[in-house]
């Protein structure tokens, strides 16, 4: 499908927001923390709470590549936001280390397996090496747990497991490079500089899933990749209990809350991963039972949040839920940038104006809608609407 929508483009600022470079939103600053290994301790996850409810709006997200960020902060407050992330052990020196530590993690790594060795070397080596010229978004995954589970979550370059093998393997490709945990960091940064070499940025923004459309993957990239193993549901995990977030959002009391049990793991999957904790039965805020229908749906900021916004997503995703069948997804989007799930999805609704959407059907937001323009009142009136047709 192509795009062919008359609403405006949304605006690509080419890089993502930082705790040190964050950006403007239409709540404020967007202050974005990125967790070393995606893990806080009990003590840093209560004091980014505070942080929240003292110099933001109280509201914390959790991002598609599993950072946290606090949302409303003022221009005024983001110093002593700033102070209190130096003092937690959560600040970078200066905003390049800041983007360039873009590494996503398995949540499901045990301490001094391969999975965390590798992310450690890999930060180490990029944060060594000024001269490599990347895009702001360009991003790595070390997906080295017994089955891939991270295929689905962007990045550039990824790590995965194949039978016994760890692969590295260019985003796009179907093949990889067996490495070592001691050749695998050194590997990546060759990776990188074969993208740049093939012109893979060619001025300074550019993806590798866009490169390896276009040309093979290096030599010796030749080793079959697995099939990714599906999501996992919220409920017990070996590494503890996963908790669902609606929308991937937490107020910074119920976060406080989930600190108060253990440590904290952040996933790609609008999920967080309660160290060791198991059969919690309920806890406010969070999302314990698979069936919620609430899972179902996906819904960016919208307005008013999001300065490109061109009409709330939320309240319109939560009561279309209940009637999104299951095993399918429903996102609900601000804008044809889709921010809250850059892939197709069997059903989703771009807004156009207030109030009003497109109904776009096994594509992405910015994807040719099937339906003129439906408005939020006779959605919810007649939810019938989303899957007639198809
Ligand atoms: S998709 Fe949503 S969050 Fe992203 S820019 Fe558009 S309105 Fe904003």
């Amino acid at each position: 499908m192509s795009s062919n929508r008359s609403a405006p483009s949304p605006k690509v600022y080419g890089w993502c927001p930082g705790a040190l470079r964050p950006m403007m939103s239409g709540d404020g600053l967007v202050v974005r923390i990125r967790a070393p290994l995606g893990r806080l301790s009990q003590e840093q996850a209560t004091a980014i709470a505070d942080l929240s409810r003292q110099y933001g709006n109280g509201l914390i997200d959790l991002s598609a590549r599993a950072n946290l960020q606090l949302r409303g902060v003022s221009p005024e407050t983001h110093g002593s936001v700033i102070a209190g992330l130096q003092e937690l052990g959560l600040l970078d020196q200066d905003v390049w280390r800041e983007s360039r530590r873009n590494i996503l993690l398995t949540p499901f790594w045990q301490e001094g397996d391969v999975s965390q060795r590798i992310a450690r070397h890999l930060e180490k080596a990029l944060l060594a090496t000024e001269d490599l010229q990347l895009p702001g978004k360009f991003g790595f995954v070390v997906d080295t747990g017994a089955k891939p589970l991270l295929q689905n979550s962007a990045a550039d370059i990824r790590f995965e497991r194949s039978g016994t093998d760890i692969l590295l393997v260019a985003d796009g490709a179907q093949v990889g490079c067996p490495v070592t945990v001691e050749t695998a960091a050194e590997a990546a940064l060759d990776l990188a500089r074969w993208f740049l070499d093939q012109g893979g940025a060619p001025t300074g923004r550019g993806r590798m899933q866009a490169l390896t459309a276009r040309c093979a993957p290096p030599a010796g990239h030749r080793a079959p990749r697995s099939v990714t193993a599906p999501q996992p549901d919220p409920g017990p995990t070996v590494c503890g209990q996963l908790v669902a977030l609606e929308f991937g959002q937490i107020s910074a009391t119920a976060f406080a809350g989930l600190a108060r049990i253990a440590p904290l793991r952040l996933t790609p999957w609008r999920m967080i991963l309660i160290e060791g904790a198991r059969d919690l039965a309920s806890l406010p805020g969070v999302i314990l039972d698979a069936a919620d229908p609430r899972l179902r749906v996906r819904a960016c900021t919208g307005a008013p949040g999001c300065l490109q916004a061109l009409s709330a997503t939320r309240d319109l995703a939560r009561d279309l839920a209940p009637h999104v069948p299951e095993g399918q997804i429903l996102h609900v989007s601000g804008c044809a940038k889709g921010c809250a799930h850059p892939g197709p999805t069997p059903l989703t609704l771009t807004a156009t104006s207030s109030g009003t959407f497109d109904l776009i059907h096994h594509g992405r937001a910015s994807d040719q809608p099937v339906k003129e323009t439906q408005s939020a009142n006779a959605l919810r009136a007649a939810p019938q609407i989303l899957t007639k047709g198809r």
